[in-house]
């Protein structure tokens, strides 16, 4: 991590991350340019399809249907008609996958912070590490963070103490 935005907008991803429907794999991404978040995605099902809690659980139908959060990203901005050139991508859940860099190459992002490919499913981690590879070979800067190591709590002590009380009740 360069700074306290990359962690900011990594734990952002993270959140979002939470927003997948998806009860085993949760991926967060978005897209940062001069400190704003312009694009965002997260693994699940094409709009209008159905979303079903049945579908998650079918491993062969999630695979079908399921749209990778790196690849919603670049869809969400590209029906917004927003640029994604010289981006910042964010990812948390899981490292770019051996597809998704290629896009994320394509429309032009020129850093990737994610975490170490180590932290994949063990059959993903070599695709993993060709993803990072080829991102680099196309001079994509990419950065590997340890999951672990960056959590909410770092994020928490940058907040006043009294900002921290959720108020819930309304009193
Ligand atoms: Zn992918």
């Amino acid at each position: 991590m360069k700074d306290k935005w990359d962690l900011r907008f990594k734990n952002l991803a993270l959140f979002i991350s939470h927003w997948s429907k998806d009860p085993s794999t949760q991926v967060g991404c978005i897209a940062v340019k001069d400190r704003r978040v312009i694009a965002t995605g997260y693994n699940g099902f094409p709009v209008g399809i159905s979303d079903d809690k049945r579908d998650y659980e079918d491993r062969e139908i999630k695979l079908k249907k399921t749209i990778h959060a790196e690849k919603n990203m670049i869809y969400n901005a590209c029906r917004h008609g927003q640029s994604l050139e010289g981006s910042t991508v964010y990812i948390s859940g899981l490292p770019t996958c051996e597809e998704c860099w290629k896009g994320l190459v394509q429309v032009g992002v020129t850093r990737v912070v994610m975490p170490e490919v180590e932290t994949a499913k063990e059959e993903w981690i070599e695709g993993c590490k060709k993803a990072v590879e080829y991102m680099e070979e196309a001079g994509v800067e990419v950065y590997q963070y340890n999951p672990w190591q960056f959590g909410w709590e770092l994020l928490k002590t940058e907040l006043p103490e009294e900002s921290r009380k959720i108020k819930l009740d309304g009193k």
